[in-house]
């Protein structure tokens, strides 16, 4: 805790001009740049992969034991699917069986 300077009052932070300062608020008093404010790293924005949902049935796809985070079911059916470029590798596309969660698995 900081105390004003001028009058020992407890000092309170504020946000002023995108910098939290400290002031007093008995007599005024402030303190100049106490912090910036936590800038967001500029966090590359990645556009939402759209989750492909298929009409297959999963039926005839086959299935892997792999728990589902959506619902804790062990078993999906998964898929392949060419996403993006031919020169990346197809995606494995995974569906609970239970709940009919579907995500993706990354590499
Ligand atoms: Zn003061
Ligand atoms: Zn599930």
């Amino acid at each position: 805790m900081d105390f004003c300077e001028k009058c020992g009052s407890i000092l309170v932070s504020k946000e002023e001009k995108n910098k939290i300062i400290l002031y007093c608020k008995k007599c005024g008093f402030k303190t100049k740049d106490y912090k910036p404010l936590e800038i967001s790293e500029n966090v590359e924005k990645k556009p939402l992969d759209d989750v492909v949902v298929i009409e297959e049935n999963e039926e005839s796809l086959p299935k892997t034991k792999v728990v589902c985070p959506k619902c804790g079911n062990m078993e999906a059916a998964w898929w392949l699917q060419q996403t993006r470029s031919i020169d990346e590798a197809p995606t494995l596309f995974l569906r609970c069986l239970k709940c009919r969660h579907s995500w993706r698995e990354y590499g």
